[in-house]
């Protein structure tokens, strides 16, 4: 396979951050690849793409096994049932979509059991959307001062989904939104909150110009799914 649309996702990625004069070092590309098989990821990660995001627990456990000779950072970015907690928490460092406090209780219990800490985002509802996942905006400190009490859950940063709007640019106040947050929480709480999750195929660029750290890039990479 030729490397064709990876090199294309990296070159936009190193423009984008030159124009806000970052450093490209500081910006991970997730490969969000639910829907894609493993075989397809195979030749990714040959070209180079280490990093992936599943959605779905099943689908995730079959790549995963599919996969185990590779040395894959995996991710956990979809809604997560907190019955399924206990299949991925040893296989994944870090999840993206903590967004509920039984959620948390239950990752505190099984990564107590295995001795570990595991890492999450908290999801934020930036666009206060009824349909959408994510902790609300204005209940998002107490939320986090919950989670902090959980002594097996490392809150490292902040993840969202932001309104789909057909112009990348109609995006940014969400970015810097979340961007917002994580800098006044950070510092109210008294926490290192490093990590931005946020930007997809067709805003990822504007949510590194919002200081992103983690993109999530599935179409562009991958092709549309069908
Ligand atoms: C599918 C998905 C993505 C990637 O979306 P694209 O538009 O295909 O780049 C990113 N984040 C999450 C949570 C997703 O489910």
């Amino acid at each position: 396979m030729r490397c064709e649309s990876l090199e294309l996702v990296k070159e936009k990625i190193l423009r984008a951050c030159e124009r806000s004069g970052r450093s490209v070092s500081d910006v991970k590309l997730l490969g969000a690849s639910k829907t894609v098989p493993a075989e397809r990821l195979r030749e990714f990660y040959e070209c180079g793409l280490h990093v992936f995001g599943e959605n779905r627990v099943q689908e995730f456990l079959k790549k995963y096994e599919e996969l185990e000779s590779f040395d894959i950072e995996w991710h956990f970015i979809g809604r997560l049932q907190s019955n399924k907690v206990k299949y991925i928490i040893d296989k994944v460092v870090l999840i993206h979509s903590l967004d509920r406090e039984s959620l948390a209780k239950e990752i505190q219990k099984r990564a107590e059991r295995l001795g570990r800490v595991q890492e999450v985002l908290v999801e934020v509802n930036v666009g206060n959307e009824e349909s959408k996942g994510g902790v609300k905006t204005e209940q998002l400190e107490e939320f986090i001062s919950r989670v902090l009490e959980l002594k097996n859950l490392k809150v490292i940063g902040l993840m969202c989904i932001p309104p789909y709007m057909e112009n990348p640019e109609d995006v940014r106040p969400f970015f810097g939104r979340l961007r917002d947050l994580r800098d006044k929480l950070g510092t109210r709480l008294g926490i290192p909150l490093g990590e931005l999750s946020m930007g997809m195929s067709h805003d990822f660029e504007v949510a590194i110009e919002e200081g992103a750290t983690i993109v999530r890039v599935g179409s562009l990479l991958f092709g549309e799914r069908g």
